[in-house]
């Protein structure tokens, strides 16, 4: 049975325990949520010794299902001050639960900056003196070097070493490229323990113990079937998550100028069919590409520069929208180069983005200028004073410069979506214990639910609850967003019993027909019941006033969901 992996970053010891019971029936999102409610003070000091980082493949982790290889990170945050989850893809999750564990606690705090390798023998410690200094490019390659390739990363950048409160934790692909968990501050906290890198490697290690193979495959390979040629998911395999740079913009919901307007004169030239003829002419270039093992989908991909140059792997469509239309820049290797850059300094390219947007608003640069939004970027790695605000991210950037509009809920930036015109959505940044975040269950429109209207002020709260709970429930066994939401989008009964169906052929155990959304709404119970303790009110599940009073495109929309309505979306 998997078992549970403790690291005293403290005393340099390690032990591995039985999974207690209470933890037991979760993974991932629902296991870190369930480790902090019971083992971190929730007013505690995030960057503090009682704060805990930890990893959780998901309930799926290591198994055959497909997209199931996502890790949940989960902390308490030092940007929204509450409970947290990143989730990222790369080869982590896999690996962990391969070694035979559902989750490792890092606890405490190293005196020096420390290297962690977990292998089939044990853990060990070494100093992570010879990172000292490097971007995470770098890093990762001198990881490679003394490690080999059949080990994954997972480590901190300068963001990270200096505890700016958008500091990311950057992981490893199959292949070395860089995967995410973006969203919260996780990588200051990692900062605040002086856990540089983490090192993991899983050979000799055992298959994931599964109870019933034959059951299992057959509910993959029902899956696998059900979403493979849903609209959704073959827009996906085509041109990645760029794909939905013309589907906001054609809706008018793209933030464009730090959330004025919804289209952007220049977004066919970030769009992903764009970018889907660029890269094919380009050497090195891929349109598709895969971030872990197991994945059916493949939305990721690898961007050269005219030369065949590697730029950045993967570019994504927050990415996109958040540094490309919301800053006004519309030239796509440009914005490639600032992903670049976020990722060297290890930082949200969200957070950073929309920082970026709201330093253009308070005139520290011109809008639209590409290269100065690169050079402040830079600036992180060489901790100057804007460097420091801009990896800070929007709402210290905002507040230092005295800007009023700042698009954020409880610290966190807003994912690429206007809520004015995705109202459903708007309800969940607003009320989602994660803040504002797309993976926390935006609400769109399709062939699920074709009677719904995303402009409508009534009627959102029920649409953003299932979301939530669905999207929680994914975090908890380990897919991925994308296939997640695909479960739904067509034949969703038959989809979603296949989900059930194949955590029970791992488990041996059975599950309700509720078994998902009961679940989603058993997590977000814990996490609400979490940030309540840390001090959270209703006040804190709210928009910023601009999108409630700025009337918004042509119909000159504003977000007006209702408070009382906002404030039934965690009732049931
Ligand atoms: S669908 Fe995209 S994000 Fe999800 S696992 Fe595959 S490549 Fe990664």
């Amino acid at each position: 049975m998997a078992r549970l992996l403790r690291i005293d970053l403290s005393s340099l010891t390690a032990k591995s325990e039985e999974v207690p019971e209470a933890y037991r029936k979760f993974g991932g999102r629902g296991l870190t949520a369930s480790i902090l409610d019971r083992e971190v003070p929730p007013a505690c000091d995030p960057l503090g010794a009682q704060n805990k980082l930890i990893w959780a493949p998901g309930l799926m982790g290591g198994t055959t299902a497909p997209c199931s290889g996502r890790m949940s990170v989960g902390a308490k945050s030092p940007m929204t001050k509450g409970i947290k989850e990143a989730n990222t893809g790369g080869a982590m999750a896999q690996k962990l639960a391969r070694l035979g564990f559902k989750a490792v606690v890092f606890e405490g705090e190293a005196k020096e900056p420390t290297t962690v390798k977990i292998d089939k023998t044990g853990v060990s410690f070494c100093s992570a003196a010879p990172l000292a200094g490097l971007g995470c490019y770098a890093i990762i390659e001198k990881l490679k070097g003394e490690y080999g390739d059949n080990a994954c990363f997972g480590c901190i950048g300068p963001a990270g070493d200096m505890k700016l409160t958008a500091a990311s934790i950057m992981f490893t692909t199959p292949d070395f490229h860089i995967r995410v968990a973006a969203r919260g501050g996780l990588g200051a906290v990692m900062g605040s323990k002086n856990l540089k890198a983490v090192v993991v490697d899983d050979a000799d290690s055992n298959l994931v113990e599964v109870r019933d193979q034959k059951k299992l495959k057959e509910h993959n390979s029902a899956m696998s079937k059900g979403v493979l040629g849903t609209h959704f998911l073959e827009g996906l395999r085509h041109l990645g998550t760029p794909q939905i740079v013309m589907i906001t913009q054609t809706a008018g919901a793209l933030p464009t100028k730090n959330f004025t307007m919804g289209q952007f004169d220049k977004a066919e030239s970030l769009s992903g069919e764009y970018m889907e003829e660029l890269l094919k002419k380009r050497a090195n270039a891929e349109t598709v590409h895969a971030c872990m093992k197991g994945c059916i989908i493949s939305c990721s991909n690898i961007y050269t520069d005219e030369h065949g140059k590697f730029i950045v792997a993967s570019i994504e469509y927050e990415t996109i929208a958040l540094v490309g239309s919301n800053c006004m820049i519309g030239d796509l290797d440009m914005v490639a180069r600032i992903n670049r850059a976020c990722n060297d300094a290890g930082v949200d390219t969200m957070d950073v983005g929309s920082a970026l947007a709201v330093a253009m608003e308070g005139g520290l640069l011109p809008w639209g200028d590409g290269e100065g939004a690169l050079k402040l970027v830079q600036e992180i790695n060489a901790g100057t004073e804007n460097g420091r605000m801009i990896g800070s991210g929007a709402k210290v950037t905002g507040d230092r410069l005295g800007v009023k509009r700042i698009p954020h809920v409880k610290g966190q930036a807003l994912s690429a979506y206007d809520p004015r015109i995705l109202k459903g959505t708007g309800v969940t940044f607003a009320t989602s214990p994660q803040g504002a975040d797309h993976t926390a269950g935006i609400v769109l429109p399709g062939p699920h639910h074709p009677e719904y209207s995303p402009v409508q002020s009534t009627g959102q709260a029920p649409e953003s609850r299932f979301m939530q709970k669905w999207m929680a429930a994914m975090d908890t066994l380990g897919y991925c967003m994308m296939i997640g939401m695909t479960f739904m989008e067509e034949k969703p009964k038959l989809l979603h019993l296949n989900v059930i169906g194949a955590l029970s052929a791992v488990t041996g155990e059975t599950y309700p027909d509720t078994y998902v959304e009961d679940l989603g709404a058993e997590v977000l119970r814990i996490e609400r019941k979490f940030n309540r303790a840390a001090g959270m009110t209703s006040e804190d599940d709210r928009l910023p006033k601009f999108f409630t009073e700025e009337k918004f495109g042509p119909a000159q929309f504003v977000f007006d969901v209702s408070p009382e309505e906002i404030d039934t979306v965690h009732e049931q």
